[in-house]
């Protein structure tokens, strides 16, 4: 299975994951986008946020 991975050194909080996809991507209590555990990931929707990620740094990790 994939699963979407969050290269937090280079985020810079835009938000745009959180917009195209929330069934993913949130922000967690210390102020980090993480990504929320599921069973499943949307690969269109988590594609299209890596697509709109300013910083290029969400990818798909092997599980
Ligand atoms: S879209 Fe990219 S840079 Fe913006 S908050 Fe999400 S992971 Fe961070």
């Amino acid at each position: 299975m994939k699963i979407p991975a969050v290269d937090l050194s280079r985020c810079s909080l835009c938000g745009a994951c959180i917009e195209v996809c929330p069934s993913v991507f949130r922000l967690n209590d210390v102020g980090y986008i993480e990504v929320i555990e599921r069973i499943s990931y949307p690969e269109i929707e988590v594609d299209e946020a890596i697509k709109y990620c300013p910083e290029d740094c969400i990818y798909w990790e092997d599980a």
